[in-house]
């Protein structure tokens, strides 16, 4: 099954994508996870990548989309894969679906994780991340058993630099501007699904599970 989770910075997306990912045995791929590794590997993408990051912007599309196509063309995406952070433009939404048109596949389902901005603001301000595994936690809504270690990895969770305000003004003016779009696209194509994200994540993923079947 593929899958597209569609939804702000600080939906929750990565908290879901990464429990369905398991339910459903198909990897959770987030561009800005492999954006982050990127960065942290010093590669030429990496650099290029961290210059939007650090400014709250996007990575310029024709570089998303290569990245994106060439995790998408490993093995383990055979069976599917639930996207996390792609597309979030409409070039990238075409350029994703003529991917997977020209094998004959398309999308499954897109789910829009329906969050408020007041929260949305509050969920990235206390937003921890494990360094290993990438799973995101929140100091007050979802935090670790241990304080700031990771519950699976025991690793030091860190913030991330683009989650402070500034930045985060930024992320959300770019997503209601270059992202929102995409909902009717998604939409027009009879494949979106709204789940309210601000119900607490156990839920949340209980209504996910139910728009998939
Ligand atoms: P969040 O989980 O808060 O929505 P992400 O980790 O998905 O944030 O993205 C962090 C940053 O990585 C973005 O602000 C952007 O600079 C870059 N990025 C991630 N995905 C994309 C994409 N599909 N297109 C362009 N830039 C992206
Ligand atoms: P995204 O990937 O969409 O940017 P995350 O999954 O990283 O969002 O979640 C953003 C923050 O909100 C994290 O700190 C996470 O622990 C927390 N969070 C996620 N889902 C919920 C929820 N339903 N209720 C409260 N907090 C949540």
């Amino acid at each position: 099954m593929r899958v597209i989770l569609l939804g702000a910075p600080g939906a929750g997306k990565g908290t879901q994508a990464g429990k369905i990912g398991e339910r459903l045995s198909v990897p959770h791929i987030a561009t800005g996870d492999l954006f982050r590794a990127a960065v942290s590997q010093g590669t030429e993408l990496g650099k290029l990548a961290k210059s939007y990051m650090d400014q709250g912007e996007l990575v310029p599309d024709q570089v998303t989309v290569r990245m994106l196509l060439e995790r998408l063309s490993q093995p383990d995406c055979r069976k599917g894969y639930i996207l996390d952070g792609f597309p979030r433009t409409l070039e990238q939404a075409q350029a994703l679906d003529t991917a997977l048109a020209e094998r004959g596949d398309k999308v499954d389902r897109t789910i829009y994780l329906e969050v408020s901005e007041a929260e949305l603001v509050r969920r990235l301000s206390g937003r921890w991340i494990c360094p290993v595994c990438q799973t995101p936690y929140h100091e007050v809504t979802n935090p670790p058993r241990t304080p700031r270690r990771c519950d699976k990895e025991g690793a030091a969770l860190y913030q991330r630099d683009d989650d402070k305000p500034e930045t985060v003004k930024t992320r959300l003016a770019v997503y209601f501007q270059q992202t929102v779009p995409l909902i009717q696209h998604y939409a027009r194509q009879g494949l979106l699904r709204r789940v309210n994200g601000e119900k607490e994540i156990q839920q949340v993923e209980r209504e996910m599970v139910t728009s998939l079947r």
